[in-house]
């Protein structure tokens, strides 16, 4: 871990989270399990092939993502800190673990922590197919991501000129 030198930006961005949910503790009363802290090294390598093949990309929200540097997606994106959290890339196993999914290629995608914890929130997981649906739907009446997802497009398509 580097030294982050820009203890400012930092501050002012923590100082302006106010009235977005906090992923860290579950602010929004629902109970979030906490993120996988300990990936084995395939998932990393797996994670990291799927979210070059997707162009960095949620597998489900299809909004950017970050692997390791969420001050400057909080920069770039015009977003606080926190809020970046939720669109830290995590290795989603398409057929998940419990149901004998296994740590393979083609069974892992990249998708943002949002999206991956909604989908295993479930006492049963809705299949990859019907949670990108459900996400697509909440995503059009703007009840996923909400604020973010809009600000985010917008400000890929002036990043990518169009
Ligand atoms: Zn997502």
């Amino acid at each position: 871990m580097g030294v982050i030198r820009n203890g400012t930006l930092l501050v002012a961005c923590l100082s302006n989270s106010a009235g977005f949910p906090d992923f860290s503790n579950g602010g929004t009363g629902d109970p979030i399990s906490p993120p996988r802290m300990f990936m084995t090294t395939k998932n990393f390598r797996f994670k990291s092939l799927a979210f070059q093949s997707q162009s960095g990309r949620c597998y489900y929200c299809d909004l950017p993502m970050w692997q390791d540097h969420p001050e400057h997606f909080a920069l770039q994106f015009g977003i606080t800190l926190p809020q970046s959290k939720q669109f830290q890339c995590t290795a989603e196993h398409l057929l998940a673990r419990q149901d004998g999914g296994p740590t393979s290629r083609s069974n892992i995608v990249a998708a943002c922590l949002f999206c991956n914890q909604k989908r295993h929130q479930r006492k049963i997981a809705l299949n990859p197919v019907k949670h990108k649906e459900h996400v697509k739907k909440r995503l059009f009446v703007q009840r996923w991501h909400p604020v973010l997802s809009a600000k985010l497009n917008a400000e890929v398509r002036k990043t990518m000129g169009g």
